[in-house]
């Protein structure tokens, strides 16, 4: 890892590097750009910045819009995706203020960093380890005017005339029947290249790769699950791994998306989080004696995710696409609960994670439309929330729910408690329940009444849209 001016500047005349490419997050949890010549890195970049217009960002109003960006070396990776040889950094931003530039406070690493430091404050433990996992599917190239056609045509054509549509893949005898495609080899597994290519670019990236496989969906859903690390740095590879997963699609000419639900009747993108906590280097999650392995403090941290799962779908499952996600039937969750082993609950505690330092569970609501270094931040505000509470699941009704949640009588479903069925109920919730988020100013209030601002106008603006499935149903009407 480079740290110093002098090794990076060394580093790029031995690789030929011709430009610096400088990457910030955007509101919404977009990586954005600006790029300079190579020898324009100097030691006033490092000390005054790259000054840019915040309100394009999302975080601003145009007349206090003006942002510095200050570059850290040691994130420095060369971008295999471009032709001009480029050396890529991530960074901080700061605000400019009379009294010195200031670290801005809502800028999703802030908030993130802020989080671990008000964890550490509490006692509560060192360190947030998480480990996200990636399910999106690779299609042919879709057009913003052909995906909500092809959704109308899903409605009432065969599976095989949906493969043979929009996701042909010239692979016209082995096509993956819906839900289908759990682990499928080749020959049906056409994306099998291209999944190990994407492995590899990340571990280049320093992303170390668990595994990758096909998922369930049947047309190109696929999965590449990443090892655990600490909280930002993991919002960190979040964005370098759907950077990479995209570039590496369209360099085959493909597109990626984890949009969470592309496809009608289908299997969805989830981004499930697996957590534990450390303290001075023991495992504050594991008690052999406790409910599938996992400590008082484990049961009060889930029980927090429990008590706040609505209000964190906000900043988990921030797109209107989030909620056709969470439906019965497609292993997403659905029910507000705890289990083992159980995909239909919204916290799941893996039953193979049994050694002290792997005993973790994961929340199965996340999907990637949300920008993860708010989404993990608000997971560890939600769970230290529970443990200061000592909110218990089980004597709150939250489970363990060691059943298929999905095959419940109308009866039994009314007596649990569901996830947000909508962006608007979500939001709904994030304005009635945001104070644990707002403790040791993680998160300052005015981001949340900004980020609440924004989503809401998304939501309206896509209500108003008319839906091809509305001409299927509506239109001889
Ligand atoms: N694709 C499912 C979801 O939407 C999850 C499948 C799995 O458990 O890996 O969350
Ligand atoms: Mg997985
Ligand atoms: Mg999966």
């Amino acid at each position: 890892m480079l740290s110093k001016l002098n090794e990076v500047q060394d580093f790029c005349k031995k690789n030929a590097i011709k430009m610096i490419d400088f990457k910030m997050i955007d509101i919404s949890g977009r990586w954005r750009h600006v790029t300079i010549p190579v020898d324009r890195l100097n030691e006033d970049v490092m000390k005054y910045g790259i000054g840019f217009d915040g309100s394009n960002y999302g975080y601003a109003k145009v007349e206090k819009s003006d942002m510095v960006f200050i570059p850290d070396l040691s994130s420095a990776q060369i971008d295999p995706f471009v032709q001009t040889p480029t050396l890529t950094m991530i960074g901080n931003v700061l605000v400019i203020d009379p009294d010195g530039n200031k670290p801005f406070d809502q800028y999703p690493r802030n908030v993130a960093l802020r989080a671990e430091e008000y964890m550490r404050e509490t006692k509560i433990a060192d360190s947030m380890i998480i480990s996200p996992e990636f399910e999106f599917y690779v299609l042919e190239h879709v057009s913003y005017e052909c995906s909500p056609n092809a959704v109308a045509f899903t409605l009432d054509t065969s599976q095989a005339e949906w493969n043979s549509g929009v996701n042909d893949y010239n692979n016209s005898g082995y096509h993956i029947p819906l839900k289908s495609g759990y682990h499928i080899t080749p020959p049906h597994d056409i994306t099998f290249d291209l999944r190990s290519k994407m492995c590899l670019l990340l571990e280049d990236w320093g992303v170390k790769v668990k595994y990758h496989h096909h998922e369930v969906g049947g047309p190109g859903q696929l999965e590449i699950e990443v090892e655990l690390g600490n909280m930002t740095e993991m919002a960190d590879k979040t964005m370098v791994i759907k950077y990479v997963v995209k570039n590496a699609a369209v360099a085959e000419n493909k597109t990626a998306t984890f949009l969470p639900k592309p496809i009608f009747n289908e299997a969805g993108n989830g981004m499930h989080v697996h957590m534990l906590l450390m303290k001075e280097g023991k495992p504050v999650f594991y008690d052999e004696n406790g409910y599938s392995g996992l400590s008082q403090e484990a049961h009060w941290f889930m029980g927090g995710l429990l008590k706040h799962a609505s209000s964190l779908c906000a900043l988990t499952n921030p797109s209107t696409n989030s909620f056709k996600r969470l439906v019965p039937g497609y292993e997403a969750p659905v029910t507000i609960g705890y289990a083992t082993s159980n995909r239909s609950a919204v916290i799941r505690i893996p039953a193979y994670a049994k050694s002290p330092e792997a005993k973790r569970f994961e929340l199965r609501n996340p999907d990637a439309t949300c920008n993860p270094y708010y989404a993990y931040a608000a997971i560890l505000m939600a769970g230290i929330d529970g443990i200061l509470n000592k909110i218990d699941p089980h004597e709150n009704g939250w489970g363990p729910y060691d059943f298929n949640l999905y095959h419940l009588s109308e009866e039994e479903q009314k007596k649990l408690t569901s996830l947000p069925k909508s962006l608007d109920e979500a939001l709904d919730a994030l304005e009635a329940d945001n104070e644990y988020l707002t403790r040791g100013g993680v998160f300052p209030k005015e981001l949340l009444d900004r980020w609440i601002r924004i989503k809401r106008a998304e939501a309206e603006a896509i209500n108003r849209i008319p839906h091809p499935a509305e001409f299927a149903h509506y239109y001889d009407l």
